[in-house]
């Protein structure tokens, strides 16, 4: 006759299955295992007591990356996010109650998870990315981003890559590179990436993937709308200041506001015959969102998750290296290798080459448009030195209020007129990269008449 187990031991075996799911990934060989992954119950001792994540963003996709984390056995998360939580966060950041609005979104989220799991220690950080330095991030063995910022996401990508160090021979210290899994969601679109800093592509080598914010010509939104979009761009922009329905400016977040666009956006686009305006889509236009979508969420942050738990126990190949979801009609997904762009801003070790016409006629005003337009660079403020005769020398800088009333006459002297000459090196420092990054000026003479 069989013994009954005590209450205690059944909740030792209770425990000990916890992981037989993971041991049984982790301690068997299989056919898709990587060629030098070799079974150890190590690897989960690895995963549950050296291992150190850091998530980055406490939001949607924050939630559950800790959650799927946590789960999978990580034992030492960090979590980073700067927000606090409010109510319309609450249909899906399933880590906060309504008690918690108000609360900075790290600590809610690391205190629900040791509360819950406790296998696993999560420490928040309320604060901005950028207020930690590169001793901070090498600590962590891989880093994930759920991120809805474009600048967040790319400044974290040229961290890391900052990270990297380069051998004698001028190969990559494997030891420097730190694996960057970022995730992202946009209502029913999502995508995945695995970025191994310089040797893979990373988040600036595909910068063109990101197209800047979509803007309607104002002459298609008064005279010829085609989409409903246009119809509620046409209210918001032109009907509202003529008719001042309620003598105050649009407030997005006053229903009664939205009612009256979405009013007259359904007036203009009947009279047009076009569809497809709703309360919901008068509601993104205007405060120029787009709804977010916890299904989405869940699946992206579980393919995250996937490849964390890949990168950090070396058992099977991780994601080649870039995967695109959508689940507005059905489920899609496709994965492909985006490639590495040998001249990236971030990434590659090569000089950057800044090309210019005609530096008797460029402006330096030109050059700052060219680095805020252009594709490959697409900048937000850049500030500009250089060094002359021995000297630092500040061409531009318009962050700091002073600097910038100094340097004003700069903007529209032509490059020849502040003295640049071709191969002159310009320091450029920009909210989009934690480095200052070095161009040099490479005028094309061929076409310009030498005087
Ligand atoms: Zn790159």
């Amino acid at each position: 006759m069989a013994a009954t187990p005590s209450p205690c031991d059944s909740s030792a075996s209770a425990s000990n299955k916890k992981w037989n799911n993971l041991r049984n990934i982790l301690e068997r060989d299989g056919p898709f295992c990587k060629t030098d992954f070799t079974p150890s119950p190590d690897i989960l001792d690895f995963l549950q007591n050296t291992a150190k994540i850091l998530v980055i963003g406490a939001g949607g996709l924050g939630c559950e990356l800790l959650k799927d984390l946590a789960m999978m056995g990580f034992g030492d998360l960090h979590v980073i996010d700067m927000d606090t939580i409010e109510l319309s966060n609450l249909n899906r950041q399933f880590l906060f109650r309504r008690c918690d609005i108000g609360s900075p979104k790290a600590e809610c989220a690391a205190r629900f998870i040791n509360q819950r799991i406790n296998t696993c220690s999560v420490t928040p950080y309320f604060a901005k990315i950028q207020d930690f330095d590169d001793l901070f991030y090498t600590q962590f063995h891989v880093i994930v981003c759920g991120l809805d910022s474009i600048v967040a996401r790319r400044w974290i990508n040229s961290m890391i890559n900052s990270l990297v160090t380069y051998q004698e021979d001028g190969n990559v210290d494997p030891q420097s590179v730190i694996p960057l899994i970022d995730g992202g969601t946009e209502g029913f679109k999502g995508n995945v990436r695995v970025i191994l800093p310089s040797l893979t592509a990373c988040v600036e080598c595909t910068l063109d993937l990101f197209p800047p914010q979509v803007t309607y010509p104002l002459c298609t939104i008064a005279s010829k709308p085609r989409l409903p979009e246009h119809c509620v761009e046409y209210v918001k922009i032109i009907q509202w200041d003529k008719e001042n329905p309620f003598s105050c400016a649009l407030d997005g977040d006053d229903p009664q506001h939205i009612s009256w666009v979405y009013e007259k956006a359904l007036d203009r686009a009947n009279k047009h015959n076009i569809t497809g305006v709703t309360y919901r889509l008068v509601q993104g236009v205007v405060k120029n969102i787009i709804p977010a979508v916890a299904s989405t969420n869940a699946a992206i942050a579980a393919a995250c998750a996937n490849e964390v738990f890949k990168m950090a126990s070396n058992c099977y190949e991780c994601m080649s290296n870039f995967m695109n979801f959508n689940d507005l009609d059905g489920i899609y997904t496709y994965t492909y290798a985006a490639e590495k762009n040998e001249e990236c801003l971030v990434c590659s070790n090569a000089p950057q080459a800044l090309n210019v016409g005609n530096p008797y006629t460029t402006t330096l005003d030109d050059v700052i448009h060219m680095l805020c337009d252009s594709p490959k660079y697409q900048m937000k403020n850049p500030g500009i030195t250089t060094i002359m005769y021995g000297k630092n020398k500040t061409l531009h800088m318009s962050s700091v209020g002073s600097i910038a009333e100094r340097t004003r006459a700069n903007l529209t002297m032509s490059l020849y007129q502040l003295g640049l000459r071709d191969g002159q090196q310009l320091m450029v420092s920009d909210a989009t990269s934690p480095r200052t990054i070095t161009m040099q000026l490479k005028y094309n003479l061929v076409d310009v008449e030498m005087n």
